[in-house]
């Protein structure tokens, strides 16, 4: 039995305990929250884009009109009518008797642990993948499999070749993913589907980003597919305020009363003032003509990121990838994907680049397996567009001075 570190301690830890390590990651970015630094670490929605105004009021009328049943304990479903206002958004048919509001997504993934999680239980994850998901499954101890993935999603062949009977589900983010930004192809989406009922293999499609789209909405949901062999999770963090913390999961018959029972058993319901507040600011199409306005900005603040990266990275006309940085382009949500040149380590360059004054997130952190040491993730929505140029040409630089020297 393992023994908590102080060994004249009474408290000893329960394994699960154990599993729930600082990542070394975490520990990093705490420097990086100096004043002064440009931060593109952080998945931090842009404080501008939260409609204090409308919160307000929302606060007011609720608490005008609703006080006694909004401070109350209330049932662990959900409010009635947000959960009517979540089923009228979705793109498929929904009963609002299959949506369990969740504190935050992030509650989500930790109830799907619980509930379909045992010791020693595959559960198949992208590469990479989301690091609060890796964080809400470890403690429950699977035993996590990486399927590959490309600009288009998930790797197919390589999920079938990797699938075990008794895989509890495959966890995947087709819009927008953190950390890559990509966004998975239709043709992917409805080969995944297909592949993962004929294997008996479920899914949880987390989707926070869906909605922030640039250009043109991400193809139909996984879950739109396939309802029965889906759990669906969702968010109002991107498209309103994080800070409420609540989102929401989609489950079929065969799992929801089970998800419901470890919501009680976790906080008994999500807030109610909260849901309240959150559907007296969705009533009459908010969301319609707010998350335009989240999504222009998102895509200027992608744009500057993007240009600056061009101007500012070394080697431009190298036609090698391995001797420059590279990164993609995504269709939507708040990151980019990058690579430093061969030979460089994003771990390594992460305390240089603070010391010019810019963060970033070394993308080691989202691998549940080998990983890619040259990969980094930036986020492009919290700073400025002054502060991208400036963050950028800090990068820049950085990357410039640790370039290995060509043999
Ligand atoms: N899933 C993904 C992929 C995320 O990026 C996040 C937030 N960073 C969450 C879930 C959790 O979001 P929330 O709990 O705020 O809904």
């Amino acid at each position: 039995m393992k023994q908590s570190p102080n060994h004249n301690s009474p408290w000893q830890l329960a394994r699960r305990a154990e599993r729930m390590n600082p990542s070394v990651i975490r520990e990093i970015l705490k420097i990086t929250e100096r004043p002064g630094i440009v931060s593109f670490a952080g998945g931090l929605p842009s404080a501008k884009t939260f409609p204090v105004a409308e919160f307000a009021r929302a606060c007011a009328t609720v608490l005008r009109d609703d006080a006694a049943a909004a401070l109350q304990y209330s049932a662990s479903e959900g409010y009635g009518k947000l959960l009517e206002m979540v089923a009228g958004r979705l793109p498929w048919a929904v009963d609002p008797g299959q949506i369990l509001i969740t504190t935050g997504s992030q509650q989500g993934l930790d109830l799907v642990a619980k509930v379909l999680i045992d010791t020693d239980s595959p559960v198949m994850v992208e590469t990479p993948t989301y690091l609060g998901a890796l964080q809400a499954f470890t403690p429950m101890e699977p035993r996590i499999v990486s399927v590959r993935s490309d600009e288009s999603g998930v790797d197919v062949d390589d999920l079938t070749r990797k699938h075990v009977a008794g895989t509890r589900f495959l966890y995947v983010l087709p819009n927008f993913q953190n950390p890559t930004g990509r966004t998975m192809v239709e043709a992917r989406r409805a080969a995944l589907v297909e592949r993962a009922a004929q294997l008996g293999l479920p899914l949880v499609e987390d989707n926070p980003y869906g909605d922030l789209w640039f250009d043109a909405p991400p193809p139909p949901p996984l879950t739109a597919r396939n309802p029965d062999g889906c759990i669906y999770l969702g968010s109002f963090s991107k498209v309103l305020a994080p800070g409420l913390r609540l989102g929401f999961l989609v489950a079929p018959k065969a799992v929801f009363p089970k998800l419901l029972q470890a919501k009680q058993a976790a906080d008994l319901h999500s807030p109610g003032f909260n849901q309240r507040v959150i559907a007296d600011v969705m009533q009459g199409g908010f969301l319609d003509r707010h998350v335009p306005t989240i999504r222009a900005l998102y895509k200027a603040q992608r744009d500057a990121m993007l240009a600056a990266l061009s101007r500012e990275m070394p080697g431009a006309d190298e036609e090698d990838p391995d001797q420059r940085m590279t990164w993609n382009k995504p269709d939507g949500g708040m990151f980019l994907w990058a690579r430093l040149p061969k030979g460089m380590d994003a771990i390594a360059l992460l305390p240089k680049a603070v010391d010019k004054g810019v963060a970033f997130v070394p993308g080691a952190a989202f691998f549940a397996d080998t990983p890619d040491p040259r990969s980094l993730r930036l986020s492009f929505v919290t700073p400025s567009v002054a502060e991208i140029e400036r963050g950028v040409a800090a990068l820049a630089a950085a990357v410039r001075e640790n370039m290995p020297v060509a043999a």
